[in-house]
């Protein structure tokens, strides 16, 4: 894959940087990128993968615009309400970067079609905003060897944790049993500023685009805690559980 003149002239300011290459943009540029959720964390995710040139971008998500997603979500217009999030997203990051193939699809992500949606993707980013989608997608990487990037934002906080299969610890070895139900409080209940969603998902896009061009060093083991209420981040370590469910289904498709 060449780069034209006009994808030199697009990409120049990161092309320009010591981290990177022509290499780590042709890595970008043949990649399949997964991206679970246009809403929150979906809507910098997805901004910042189109933007930098990653080839292919899938969208999935099977909500509708609605007024409360505007003050984050801001992929998405006024003029977007009751439209599908994949296809109002879709027109956004068409008209930004024309030379990104964009797919939407309008689908819930749960344990019955994560499977089918990270089979054969470079990377999978998760922006789904429920425990149980979390689970889910995390078990079909780990089974699928697909490498992916957790992340998750309420109120003034947030975390990203980005996982190699049978390399790095998963998310059920972060967390192995989820919260009980009814004991983490949804978006609608606790809310969130959209500021914080911006930070969050900001840093899982550096994170995608750092494992799919192979630069720099990945939060592989560590979690890292972002307090907004101080400004503050922290980095806790994780690592592989032995008697981790996800991650033995790595080593026996390994087999
Ligand atoms: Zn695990």
């Amino acid at each position: 894959m060449t780069l034209t003149g006009a994808e030199l002239e697009r990409y120049s300011r990161q092309l320009v940087m010591a981290e990177w290459s022509g290499t780590a943009q042709r890595r970008l540029g043949e990649a399949r990128v997964m991206v679970l959720g246009v809403g929150a964390l979906g809507t910098p995710v997805a901004t910042y993968l189109v933007g930098a040139g990653v080839g292919h971008v899938v969208l999935v998500d099977s909500d509708v615009v609605e007024l409360s997603n505007l003050h984050r979500q801001t992929v998405h217009s006024t003029g977007d309400l009751g439209t599908a999030k994949v296809e109002s997203a879709a027109a956004r990051l068409r008209a930004l970067n024309p030379e990104v193939h964009v797919e939407p699809l309008r689908l819930r992500v749960d344990v019955r079609t994560a499977p089918g949606l990270v089979a054969g993707a470079s990377l999978v980013v998760d922006c789904s905003d429920s425990f149980d989608t979390r689970y889910a997608v995390n078990d079909a990487c780990c089974a699928a060897g697909v490498p992916l990037v957790e992340a998750g934002v309420l109120g003034l906080g947030g975390l990203v944790l980005s996982i190699r299969p049978g390399r790095s610890a998963c998310y059920r070895c972060a967390f192995p049993t989820p919260p009980p139900a009814g004991a983490v409080p949804s978006c609608r209940e606790a809310g969130v500023l959209g500021p914080m969603a911006g930070i969050v998902g900001s840093h899982q896009a550096l994170e995608a685009l750092k494992l799919v061009a192979e630069v720099g060093e990945p939060l592989l083991d560590r979690l890292l805690q972002i307090e907004g209420r101080d400004a503050t981040q922290t980095i806790v370590s994780v690592r592989r559980r032995p008697d981790c469910p996800a991650c033995a289904r790595v080593a026996a498709a390994a087999q």
